[in-house]
């Protein structure tokens, strides 16, 4: 995993993005698989490290690795329990991935606010900005962030 990472780094330096997308798929391809948990935590960290900020590239693939198999990494691996209080970037965009796939965005028809609720268990329930009720949100969905 650390190889792929660090090969689409130096991809990344030297403007090659053939070789980016390869590593990209590479290391898609073994966060699909089932990883070792500690090897997989340093394989995050990597990523956190060594890619630039507003590539989401690794992040999203690593993140989506951490979605398929989150209870046995939180329970086998220290390394990964350490990275969510020592990466603050890994663990914001795991709580969006989270929040994404547990609910869906509405926006407030009185406030304009948007805010997440999981309609699949309630569709009653207040805007967590302004309070008003509503019976039901599916009619206000936000469509920029489509979740399913
Ligand atoms: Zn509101």
């Amino acid at each position: 995993m650390i190889f792929h990472i660090h090969v689409y780094a130096i991809a990344d330096k030297y403007d090659i993005p053939a070789l980016q997308a390869l590593a990209a798929n590479k290391l898609a391809k073994l966060c699909d698989k089932d990883y070792d948990e500690d090897v997989f935590s340093d394989a995050i960290e990597a990523v956190y490290n060594c890619t630039r900020q507003e590539d989401q590239t690794l992040r999203k693939v690593v993140i989506m690795g951490v979605r398929r198999n989150y209870p046995m990494l939180e329970r086998e691996s220290k390394a990964f329990r350490a990275l969510k209080l020592e990466l603050p970037k890994f663990t914001n965009d795991l709580i969006d991935a989270l929040h994404a796939s547990a609910g869906i965005t509405v926006v407030c028809h009185n406030c304009g606010e948007p805010f997440g609720i999981n309609l699949a268990k309630k569709k009653e329930g207040s805007c967590v900005y302004c309070g008003r009720y509503d019976p039901d949100w599916s009619k206000y969905t936000y469509t920029e962030y489509p979740n399913g």
